[in-house]
């Protein structure tokens, strides 16, 4: 009896297997077809050629022609990974290095992390078979460290280097030097844009391959008046194309972060549910760097058919991301970026609206298949007149302290010599330099210390890397390490559903009463008693925490845990003397100080800034609020908010930044008038703010 039963069971799978395989194969064939319709199959021969002719080359073409999924696949098939080495792809994005490590492990039929694998800061989706790797440029660069040769690599391929971000220009830096006494590595560096030239400059005029596009009219609007609300207009503008434009024929959204996406996602769900079953359904998909990754792959699947898809995306889908079907563009003309005071020290991200050549890729977007439109939800003046020619490379608007950092650790001294493609600012050079000497990470000549170079080892930010190592001293580097895995988990540890508001807010402040005086220990706090309730994702949903945030956390926490290892650090437990904790907190972040005034506002003790209490800290609902703190960030809204603030005593800042604070510095008096005081005019410049605010922009 036992036998038949098992014959039966063999063929029903046998069976359902024949069709599993039948399945596959039909995709795969579909999948290789088109393969064979992206721009760039055409030139695979020629591009092959001149790769085995010139070490390094510069690949130009049109966002979709296949450069990232295609190129890297083209390598290995010629054998440029027969030899054992790899292939590197650099990507500015994390999203976008997942997202095509994915989409090429299907193309070639394996399992990702296997032959096709992506490596992000603190995730390693690779294997010992892999022989095209997907990863973040900072990833790479991270790499020199260890191997500052990239011997394993037999192919480097920067990708999107149009973008410009702080750790590609970097790599064009370093991945230069390396070809120079590595005549075996090829270089590919490839970009969107043609502005090839100044690539080809760089690398001593190395050949320019340009991939002709396909590209479809497209029919730009503009609106008459600017918009006084853009994120009304983009939604107005959404249901109005969505209503009157026929199908097929997606829409993408660009809009500046995941808030913003959140909010019109919330509003266009309402708004379709009124509209009736005569209008078609309106999928919303939205993408930014945090959404989960199931969801991330749902804004290429096709809409069902009779509906319309709307993507929601972040810059994200400028050019690093290309999404087939989309025939409208709308395009608010914002996005945020990075910008960064030397002067005070200050990093934010603002609203600005984008340059001229974001405005043309975008509206690009949307004739890759077809004949597309574009609705720019500005002004043609605004963008003829007022819109910058082009993004401003990150170098030039960021902290530099990780960079020097970096740099420093590969025994680069010289950083005025570095071959930058666009040097920073000597001012920003400068100021990195201080703020590394002030956490001891360089000695007086600019040399890396020990503590240094234990810092360089950890993929963290310098203040963050600093806090971790004088976690030391203070015997709680088992705390000190979770905090910073929780702090690099994401922004989202908590979540407030608007029908639970109260008691969402109430589960949250009790991490915060449970002790510590402030949002760090807060966060210690969270992890612990998820750590006691066995990892329980139930626990998550007592306490409106965020059980993805938690298991990142929890892996990022691991990779520190080995981290400890190698920069030789003990694992130890201050076992509840929260003070200690504080203390190596405060090693790192002690230039992060602000002093309450009367007013109920802060002024950072250094540079003169005011600044506010986020309102999602622990500490908005502490009554009366200390009088000395410490914070993690600032971020910019209508404010400058302090995120993640602790309570601070100020003898510890003599005690432990003797070199950065005297006596003069705290305990100032309030100044009874901002006027002609040097001090005061000091800091009225400081806080200036350095951009475009969206009102001035408006006004304009
Ligand atoms: P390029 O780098 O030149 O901008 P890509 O190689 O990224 O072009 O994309 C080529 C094509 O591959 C796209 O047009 C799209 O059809 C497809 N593609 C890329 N990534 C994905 C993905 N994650 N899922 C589905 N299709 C994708
Ligand atoms: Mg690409």
């Amino acid at each position: 009896v036992k036998s038949a039963a098992m014959a039966g069971t063999d063929l029903d799978d046998g069976e359902t297997d024949e069709l599993a395989d039948e399945i596959k194969v039909t995709l795969q064939r579909e999948l290789q077809d088109q393969r064979k319709a992206l721009p760039v199959y055409k030139f695979k021969d020629e591009l092959l050629k001149a790769i085995a002719e010139h070490q390094i080359i510069i690949v130009v073409g049109e966002t979709g022609s296949g450069k990232t999924t295609q190129i890297p696949q083209y390598l290995h098939e010629a054998g440029y990974t027969s030899n054992g080495r790899r292939i590197a792809c650099t990507q500015p994005r994390r999203v976008a290095a997942m997202s095509v490590a994915a989409r090429v492990a299907e193309e070639m039929g394996v399992k990702l992390g296997h032959e096709v694998g992506y490596a992000i800061r603190f995730e390693d989706c690779t294997s010992d078979r892999t022989v095209a790797k997907y990863m973040t440029d900072g990833m790479l660069l991270r790499e020199f460290l260890g191997e500052p040769d990239l011997s394993s690599y037999g192919v480097v391929v920067v990708d999107e280097a149009h973008e410009r971000s702080i750790s590609t220009d970097i790599l064009l830096g370093l991945v230069k030097d390396v070809a120079r006494f590595r005549p075996d590595l090829k270089l590919l560096i490839s970009s969107a844009t043609l502005n090839a030239e100044r690539f080809s400059d760089f690398f001593d005029m190395a050949p320019v391959f340009k991939i002709p596009g396909r590209r479809y009219t497209v029919d730009i609007h503009y609106t008459v008046a600017p918009e006084a609300d853009y994120v009304d207009a983009a939604v107005a503008t959404v249901l109005q194309l969505h209503v009157t434009q026929p199908s097929p024929g997606d829409i993408l959204v660009f809009l500046t972060g995941q808030e913003e996406i959140e909010t019109v996602e919330e509003i266009l769900r309402r708004r379709t549910r009124g509209l009736g079953t005569k209008i078609a359904e309106l999928v919303i998909c939205p993408i930014y760097a945090n959404l989960p990754t199931e969801l991330q792959a749902k804004i290429f699947e096709p809409a069902p058919p009779g509906a319309r898809k709307v993507v929601l995306a972040t810059n994200i889908a400028e050019t690093s991301l290309t999404i087939d079907g989309i025939s409208y563009v709308v395009d608010p003309g914002f996005c945020k970026v990075k910008s960064y005071s030397p002067r005070t020290g200050t990093e934010s991200l603002l609203v600005q609206p984008i340059s001229k050549a974001s405005a043309d890729q975008r509206a690009g977007r949307s004739g890759r298949t077809g004949p597309g439109k574009c609705f720019r939800l500005f002004t043609e003046h605004s963008y003829a007149k007022e819109m910058e020619d082009e993004t401003v490379p990150e170098i030039q608007r960021s902290n530099l302290a990780s960079v020097v950092l970096s740099l420093k650790a590969l025994g680069i001294n010289d950083l005025v010599s570095f071959d930058f493609m666009d040097p920073p600012a000597s001012e920003g050079l400068l100021r990195a330099l201080e703020d590394l000497f002030a956490l001891g990470a360089l000695n007086s000549r600019g040399e890396l210390t020990k503590t240094g170079r234990r810092m360089a080892e950890l993929p963290l930010d310098p203040m963050l890397a600093k806090a971790i190592v004088a976690s030391e001293k203070y015997g709680c580097s088992e705390e000190m390490i979770t905090i910073a895995s929780m702090l690099s988990a994401g922004n989202a540890v908590f979540y407030r559903p608007k029908d639970k508001a109260l008691i969402a807010d109430a589960a949250r402040q009790r991490f915060f009463n449970a002790g510590g005086g402030g949002d760090h220990v807060a966060l210690l706090n969270v992890y612990t008693e998820w750590e006691q309730s066995g990892h329980s994702a139930q626990w998550c949903v007592d306490h409106f925490v965020q059980s993805r945030t938690m298991r990142r956390a929890r892996d990022v926490r691991e990779q520190l845990v080995a981290l400890l290892e190698r920069v030789e650090i003990e694992r130890r437990s201050s076992a509840g003397d929260l003070d200690a904790v504080r203390k190596a907190i405060t090693a790192g972040f002690f230039r992060n100080a602000a002093q309450r005034r009367r007013d109920g506002s802060y002024r950072t003790v250094k540079s003169w800034r005011t600044v506010f209490v986020h309102p999602s800290s622990g500490m908005a609902r502490v009554d009366p609020p200390p009088r000395w703190v410490l914070y993690h960030e600032l971020v910019e809204t209508t404010r400058e908010y302090m995120r993640q603030v602790t309570e601070l005593k100020p003898g510890w800042l003599l005690e432990i930044a003797p070199h950065y604070y005297q006596e003069n510095n705290l305990d100032t008096p309030e100044p009874k008038k901002a006027k002609s005081h040097g001090q005061d005019a000091a800091a009225a410049v400081a806080t200036e703010k350095p951009s475009l605010s969206l009102k001035d922009f408006f006004k304009a």
